[in-house]
């Protein structure tokens, strides 16, 4: 399994190598025919390992035939090493014409390779490349480091290649037909272009879905987008060709930033997409490990060797990709939908990594597609998770508006209740309010009752002698401020206790109603007043009354009651009144009792006198 996963890295961080024309004659001079367009040169040379790096081209030149190993593998790798590595082949043509052809060693992160070119003369060509100088200074300016040779017919060319490098020495070495070489690369820039366009729309895209959505691991995808496009780019060669063309030793750390940071973004992302925290801590403490490791290699890039830095970064793919895919599966069989879209996603990737590492093994044939199908499994990866990042959104936002919906419900449910509640509430209210009111009716007559009971005497139901001492200093305030004359009558009942006496005192009783009746009949002025003083006492106050008025009223009642036959238990009698009158504007220095005194005394006269008559006060006659 382990070696599975190794041979799949390996395979997805290697630039694609063509499958070349194999030759049975390794070791020997190369025959180049004007009809084979392409040589993989891997099978043809010999390599030479250089421990101290310290040997010059001329002792190389120089050294024994059988020092020299021949390479039979159709590739040449010799993994991560300090030593420098020398290579030799021979070409010969046996054309009639020169050829031009071009050498291509596809690894654009070699280090320092130097190419000396012996021609049959024993001329030397001495050329250097490799990506720790500037990229204008290679003889073809392309990504891939292209040698131009022109090879003489039937004369050989001898090639040595010195490579010195912190990557990894793969030496995939072509000689290339020129105008083969350009329809090729044709093709290539295309799906190239094809490839990273598609990379950073798909990142561009989810930034500004990011930047209206505002959901973190949208973020998290687009950075990773990006990562991986400078990853890919800067191993292509890309980026150092268009990118930074002098920045030698930002070339080779852009690889390493660019795959940690995809692999720190890829963490952070899934943690969020696949909903680690919540539902997988361990995981998701995992994830955030990878993470903090890949933040430290970014870190540490800038100052330790890049060396020790790629093999870092690489064995930390190997567990990232195999901790996410086993992480991921968890989570699919968790249920989790969103994991089912990432699986979906991270598979096109393997298969692309499958389909090339099957290629490779020689278990499928070599064509356009297989070639690059790991950049097509990458592009599919980020559309798909492109397609189940707006999925997700999508299913949140639905999640989002049935909850709104049923807070809605609840809220409308509860509005109803309120309302119910309130219109319950109102209804008490008012009836409440209708009872106090009916309360209140009631009390109010209660209270109008008892003080009409309170002021009214009980036998005549008349005013009583209660009322007339409230409404007497009142009348003679009034009087004294309108400066209009108050006349008081005082009648009293003549030889009552003798009426009493002879008729007994039921008869009395009912002779008082009469007489109280008599006299509130004779009243005839709204502001006129009979009172029952006390006893068989009444008394009348007469507002704005000239004595003369007073008199006439006085004499009326007189008559009335004197001239009335009074009926009880079938007997036929009658009564009689005196009666004291006094009337005038009251002075401001007067006392109401003092006024009220002249009308008794004006009674007293009439008993006096002989009773059943009408006395006007006189002060003379005191
Ligand atoms: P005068 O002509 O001098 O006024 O003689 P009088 O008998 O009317 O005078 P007096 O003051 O001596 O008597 C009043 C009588 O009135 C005494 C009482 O028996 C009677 N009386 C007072 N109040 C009532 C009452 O409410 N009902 C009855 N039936 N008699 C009453
Ligand atoms: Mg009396
Ligand atoms: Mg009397």
């Amino acid at each position: 399994m382990k070696r599975f996963w190794f041979l799949l890295i390996v395979q997805i961080l290697l630039p694609a190598q063509s499958g070349f024309i194999r030759d049975a004659n390794a070791g020997n001079a190369l025959v180049i025919n004007r009809q084979a367009n392409t040589y993989n040169l891997a099978p043809h040379l010999s390599s030479l390992e250089d421990r101290q790096g310290t040997l010059t081209f001329d002792q190389i030149r120089h050294t024994a035939k059988n020092q020299w190993r021949p390479n039979s593998d159709a590739t040449v790798n010799f993994g991560y090493t300090d030593s420098a590595f020398w290579f030799t082949f021979e070409l010969i043509s046996p054309d009639v014409a020169s050829q031009n052809r071009v050498i291509e060693i596809a690894y654009p992160v070699l280090d320092h390779i130097d190419i000396y070119q012996v021609s049959a003369d024993g001329k030397t060509l001495h050329t250097q490349m490799g990506d720790k100088q500037p990229f204008y200074r290679r003889p073809i300016l392309h990504r891939n480091f292209m040698l131009p040779v022109t090879l003489v017919p039937n004369a050989p060319l001898k090639i040595f290649i010195r490579v010195k490098t912190s990557s990894s020495m793969q030496i995939p070495l072509s000689l290339w037909e020129e105008r083969d070489w350009m329809a090729t690369c044709l093709n290539e820039s295309l799906n190239l272009g094809l490839f990273f366009g598609i990379m950073i729309i798909m990142g561009l895209y989810n930034l500004f879905v990011f930047i209206s959505v505002r959901e973190i691991y949208y973020l998290f995808y687009v950075y990773f987008v990006f990562c991986m496009t400078l990853f890919l780019a800067s191993l292509k060669g890309l980026s150092f060709q268009y990118l930074w063309p002098q920045s030698v030793q930002w070339n080779d750390q852009s690889i390493i930033v660019g795959l940690a940071g995809a692999i720190l973004f890829c963490a952070l992302f899934m943690r969020d997409f696949i909903s680690l925290k919540q539902n997988r801590p361990l995981a998701s403490k995992f994830m955030l490990c990878l993470a903090a490791v890949c933040a430290i290699i970014i870190g540490s890039t800038f100052f330790l060797p890049y060396r020790l830095m790629i093999q870092w970064t690489i064995l930390t793919a190997m567990i990232a990709i195999a901790g996410a895919t086993i992480i991921a599966i968890i989570r699919w069989m968790d249920g989790d939908v969103s994991a089912r879209y990432f699986m979906l996603a991270w598979s096109a990737m393997m298969f692309g990594g499958i389909i090339l590492a099957a290629n490779k093994f020689d278990l499928i044939p070599r064509n356009l597609f297989t070639e690059n199908a790991t950049y097509y499994g990458m592009a599919f990866q980020v559309i798909l998770l492109s397609i189940a990042l707006a999925e997700r959104l999508n299913f949140e936002k639905q999640t989002t508006l049935a909850a709104q919906m049923e807070a809605y419900n609840q809220e409308r449910i509860a509005r109803k209740a309120r309302e119910n509640a309130y219109r319950i509430q109102k209804q008490a209210n008012e009836l409440l309010e209708q009872r106090v009111r009916e309360r209140t009716i009631d009390l109010q007559q209660a209270n109008a009752l008892l003080e009409a009971l309170s002021v009214t005497d009980g036998l005549t139901g008349i005013k009583n002698r209660r009322y007339f001492d409230e409404v007497y200093p009142r009348e003679f305030k009034r009087a004294i401020r309108d400066e209009t004359p108050l006349a008081i009558l005082m009648l009293d009942i003549d030889l009552f206790k003798k009426f009493n006496d002879t008729h007994g005192h039921l008869a009395g009783d009912e002779c008082l109603k009469m007489v109280a009746s008599k006299i509130e009949n004779e009243l005839h002025r709204v502001s006129d007043m009979a009172f029952r003083y006390g006893g068989e006492e009444f008394c009348v106050l007469l507002p704005n009354t000239q004595t003369q008025g007073a008199f006439i009223v006085a004499e009326r009642i007189r008559r009335q009651i004197g001239t009335a036959d009074f009926l009880f238990n079938d007997h036929k009698t009658s009564v009689t009144i005196s009666v004291g009158l006094t009337s005038r504007i009251p002075g401001k220095d007067q006392r109401p009792d003092e006024f009220l005194a002249c009308a008794d005394k004006a009674l007293y006269q009439s008993k006096r006198t002989g009773r059943n008559r009408v006395t006007v006060y006189n002060a003379d006659d005191n």
